[in-house]
């Protein structure tokens, strides 16, 4: 069952930032960030579509997936300057991870890592993937209080959770609901919004169901600057205790089979997106 109120807007090139809520010259974001491999050409199409292929595709970005949403200030002084930069070093230490070629533990201990700033990078570009200033969206308002203070801690209720994603596909989500009937797979549950790109699949979510997942909010402190030993679980990949991996598209994986989700609701077929691209790791 599909739920959809299609909405295209052709957004002005001066328009309200979508993180800082600002009147400003919008400029483009790339979402993902490109140390998430996201500056090559790409194809994509809105979900629904499905994966792109050679003769059927929405559109194509030569240099990645972006969105011109942000003003300047948010896209370089904040997330470029400050955020990015972190998420790129946990992208190339979790590459170097799964690339050494050597038989690896479940866990994986990522040293001295900075999940105040990584957050924030994921959460500035989940609130950077719509075309417009969302001023009803609570959880978009609990991004940008949370973005835009550095002292805060991640907003309460909330959680974000990833899994390794060895897939060189594409996937952004904003403001869905699945549900599941799986006995043996459990769904994160709420309203979900979703980055998923190699290495890593971000999904924040409003309920309190973490699917065996860690919570990447519980490792954020009051202090921008604090850093901690990361536990990256290298089998989420996987569904736990099982050796199938998780769908490219899980959980919005809409199917019969038994990792299948029964149905999908959301409220904006733009921000969905499934992409290809080719990459080199
Ligand atoms: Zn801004």
């Amino acid at each position: 069952m599909l739920s959809y109120e299609k909405s295209n807007k052709n957004r002005s090139k001066i328009d309200r930032c979508n993180i800082c809520g600002s009147i400003s010259e919008l400029s483009w974001d790339h979402v993902p960030p490109k140390s998430c491999y996201n500056s090559t050409n790409t194809k994509y199409n809105d979900f629904f579509n499905g994966l792109p292929s050679l003769d059927k595709y929405s559109g194509q970005y030569q240099n990645g997936i972006r969105f011109r949403s942000i003003c300047k200030n948010c896209n370089n002084n904040l997330l470029g300057s400050m955020y990015d930069i972190e998420l790129g070093k946990f992208v190339q230490k979790i590459k170097t991870i799964i690339t050494s070629g050597t038989v690896l533990p479940q866990e994986v201990i990522i040293k001295n890592i900075n999940m105040n700033k990584i957050s924030r990078s994921v959460c500035g570009h989940l609130l950077a993937a719509k075309n417009y200033y969302d001023e009803s969206c609570v959880v978009d308002k609990a991004l940008r209080d949370f973005f835009l203070n550095m002292n805060a801690l991640p907003p309460i209720g909330h959680h974000l959770l990833c899994w390794i994603y060895l897939y060189s596909t594409m996937v952004m989500m904003r403001d869905v609901v699945v549900k599941s009937y799986s006995a043996n797979i459990k769904f994160p549950e709420g309203l979900l919004s979703i980055i998923s790109a190699f290495p890593v699949s971000y999904i924040l979510t409003n309920e309190s169901e973490k699917c065996s997942l860690t919570d990447i909010f519980t490792y954020c402190s009051n202090n921008i600057d604090d850093t901690v030993d990361f536990p990256l679980d290298l089998y989420s990949c996987k569904y736990p205790g099982s050796p199938d991996f998780r769908h490219f598209i899980w959980p919005c994986n809409i199917s019969d089979d038994a990792d299948g989700a029964a149905f999908m609701l959301g409220n904006d077929i733009n921000h969905n997106i499934i992409a290809t691209r080719n990459i080199e790791i």
